[in-house]
């Protein structure tokens, strides 16, 4: 067992660390106060993200992407936790790795524009009447010829105002419950397509989260992914790895951003005549977060290893999704504690990472949900989640 990092990955990690802090982390504040990310910005963070190699890093090299493993994935998206949702979408990419399931001319067509970075792509499962009920969908596609027509809503949709085209779950058969979901390679501009209304939401300022409405659209045959029936199968094989990128070591590196900004207050700041940290009840605060986020990371890291081994890993990606965002939670709770009136204040960005957190436990199944498939697979299998020689 080795805990250290090589020469390359920690050249990695300062290399996206110092490109976050000199080109990105400068902005958050314009866009926290306009809710948007200037276009013209969002081309310049592109390209020279870009030139430098760093966007679809997930993405294997023979598709033109970075071919980073698991384990060096986590640690390029620890670093993204230290800003911004928008910021990190425009300079590295949200590239989809189930696009990789794209088959002749489907390459062409979607995988390879998106990991360029000339289309980019948002995924629609949610609907007004479906969200953890992922297989509970309304949303149909029926057949029509060789292609399909496309009715339904979908809701939430993270940054689906600027995406090109999305991957959107659809029944195709009623009959075959969750077996009878496929998914959809659906582009914008289609006739009967349109993009409803920005849903305001507490934090994640910058990012649109809209809704999708398919009126009748016409999609052709070539824009079925991974065969009929296999939607559902395909989520769960494939969002995996996003799930431990985007909620798992993001939560890890923005608990780690925030807890660096309270100790260094728990420094400076004085009361009674000395310093926070000097007061047990705030060491406490520090001493608890910073076991919890090396406590989380071990937990990333593990998982990762599975996924580098091929495993699925989908039981310590589980683990990993309710830890990292709880504790990304009671982080940055601790940190408004620490800053008192200034935590809550919007002169500071903590109020901000307070809000931002918020979501980590909701989105892409929230904590009861992976609860549930951690204990029902416990139940199933027996110490094999949790005992070491098993
Ligand atoms: C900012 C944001 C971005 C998002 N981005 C996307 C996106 O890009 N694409 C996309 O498809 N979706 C997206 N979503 C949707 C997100 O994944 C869902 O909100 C999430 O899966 C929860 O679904 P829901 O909101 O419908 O809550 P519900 O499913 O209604 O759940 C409400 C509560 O009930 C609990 N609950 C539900 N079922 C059970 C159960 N069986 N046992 C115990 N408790 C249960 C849940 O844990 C939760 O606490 C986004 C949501 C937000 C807020």
């Amino acid at each position: 067992m080795n805990f250290a990092l090589d020469d390359q990955q920690r050249l990695l990690i300062s290399t996206v660390r110092s490109f976050i802090k000199t080109e990105l982390a400068p902005f958050e504040d314009e866009i926290e106060k306009t809710g948007i990310l200037r276009p013209q910005l969002a081309q310049s963070v592109h390209a020279k993200a870009k030139a430098l190699g760093l966007y679809a890093m997930n993405i294997p090299e023979k598709f033109g992407g970075g071919g980073l493993s698991a384990l060096d994935q986590m640690l390029v998206e620890e670093q993204f936790g230290y800003t911004t949702d928008i910021l990190i979408r425009r300079a590295f990419g949200n590239v989809y790795e189930m696009l990789l399931e794209c088959r002749e001319t489907q390459i062409g067509r979607w995988l390879l524009p998106a990991v360029t970075g000339d289309r980019t792509a948002s995924i629609a499962i949610t609907e007004p009447g479906a969200g953890s009920d992922a297989a509970g969908i309304k949303t149909r596609a029926i057949r029509d010829g060789t292609g399909w027509r496309l009715t339904g809503t979908k809701h939430f949709i993270s940054d689906g105002e600027f995406s090109d085209f999305f991957l959107v779950t659809a029944v195709t058969d009623p009959a075959l419950g969750s077996k009878g979901i496929s998914m959809f390679l659906v582009d914008k501009g289609l006739i009967g397509f349109s993009i409803g209304r920005d849903q305001p939401m507490m934090g994640v300022r910058g990012t649109s989260h809209v809704e999708l409405v398919f009126d009748d659209v016409p999609l052709e045959a070539v824009a079925l992914l991974g065969g009929e029936g296999m939607g559902l199968k395909l989520a769960l094989s494939t969002l995996g790895r996003v799930r431990l990128a985007q909620v798992g070591a993001r939560a890890v590196g923005k608990a780690t951003h925030v807890l660096k900004q309270t100790v260094a207050y728990a420094n400076e700041r004085k009361q009674f005549g000395q310093s926070l940290g000097q007061f047990q009840m705030v060491q406490q605060m520090l001493a608890d977060s910073v076991i919890e986020i090396n406590c989380a990371r071990l937990l990333l890291h593990r998982a990762a290893f599975e996924l580098d081994q091929g495993r699925d890993g989908r039981d310590h990606i589980a683990m990993v999704k309710v830890n990292a965002a709880e504790t990304l939670g009671r982080v940055v709770d601790r940190a408004v504690q620490i800053f008192g009136g200034m935590g809550f204040c919007k002169d500071l960005p903590i109020e901000r990472y307070y809000r931002d957190a918020r979501i980590y436990r909701i989105f892409d199944g929230a904590s009861e949900i992976h609860r549930h498939t951690i204990a029902r697979n416990t139940l199933k299998t027996g110490d094999a989640l949790f005992d070491i020689e098993a």
